[in-house]
């Protein structure tokens, strides 16, 4: 079908993919198969809901502007027919987890998302009792860079990920293969092995989060004295004594484990 012509919306950050290469790497990464449920964010013009189709998969794909659910159920009716795709229209930021996702057993996500609800996106998929067995994003390519190699700085981002999953650089996308061409260049960063193994249940998930947040807080502060927000300052001494942290060590320099470390050190000190 020709594409009727609907220009782009800035707000919604609609940048449309044009790299068949990239569609594929997206889908490789992911391990797509016909016995698959696939959620979609944002699928725009289908770009990348088409060929995910073409595996064989169930997919649903949630989209926020009308005038793309309109399209595509016109461009992808035989799959809507047949039942393979389902459009639902509406924000994915206002999905309740529980009631939409407690029915399936074990879904993948995958999405070329806009970027200022990147973060939104990883937090609400991974933080979540309702997680994807995987995910494969497209992302601004500082941010996959932030999350996946960390240049030996950690973020609230990167150690949000590596608390429920492995993180993988899958590739860069040039920002020409965008229409309109975005400003900055994109990367495919895949997820896999999401579970809770390495945190445990959510009153930990929450304390592991209320800790780490604190210790980021003020950039410049020693994490120490961010974390006397939570509890006394002797506390956290003794932990960062016990597990011989320097008690000038900034948050950004502390890893995955030793965060955990300190997690269980204060679980047994509370
Ligand atoms: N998947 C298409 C592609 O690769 O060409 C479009 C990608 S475009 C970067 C992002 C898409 O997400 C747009 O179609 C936009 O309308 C949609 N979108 C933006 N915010 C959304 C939200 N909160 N929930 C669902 N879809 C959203």
């Amino acid at each position: 079908m020709n594409q009727p012509y609907l220009p782009a919306k800035k707000s919604l950050g609609q940048n449309f993919l044009k790299s068949k290469k990239a569609l594929s790497q997206m889908i490789r990464a992911t391990n797509v198969t016909e016995h698959d449920l696939v959620i979609e964010i944002g699928p725009g013009k289908g770009a990348l809901t088409r060929p995910l189709l073409e595996t064989g998969a169930r997919v649903i794909a949630f989209e926020l502007d009308k005038r793309m659910i309109d399209y595509l159920q016109t461009d992808l009716s035989e799959y809507i027919k047949s039942g393979q795709l389902a459009l639902i229209h509406q924000d994915v930021l206002e999905i309740d987890m529980a009631d939409f996702f407690g029915k399936f057993e074990a879904y993948k996500l995958i999405a070329n998302i806009p970027y200022y609800i990147t973060n939104a996106i990883i937090r609400k998929f991974l933080e979540t009792k309702y997680q994807p067995t995987n995910m494969c994003l497209l992302v601004q390519k500082e941010v996959a860079e932030r999350i996946v190699f960390r240049d030996g700085k950690q973020s609230l981002l990167a150690l949000a990920v590596a608390v429920y999953g492995d993180a993988k650089y899958i590739a860069k996308v040039d920002r020409k293969y965008f229409s309109p061409n975005p400003k900055v260049h994109s990367a495919i960063i895949h997820i896999g092995n999401i579970s809770t193994k390495k945190i445990g249940n959510e009153k930990r998930q929450k304390l592991f989060f209320e800790i780490i947040r604190a210790g980021f807080a003020h950039k410049r502060k020693k994490t120490i004295r961010n974390l006397e927000k939570i509890a006394d300052k002797k506390i956290w001494t003794e932990i960062f004594a016990e597990l011989e942290i320097d008690e000038n060590t900034r948050a950004e320099k502390l890893d995955l484990n030793k965060w955990l470390n300190i997690l269980g050190l204060f679980e047994q000190k509370t």
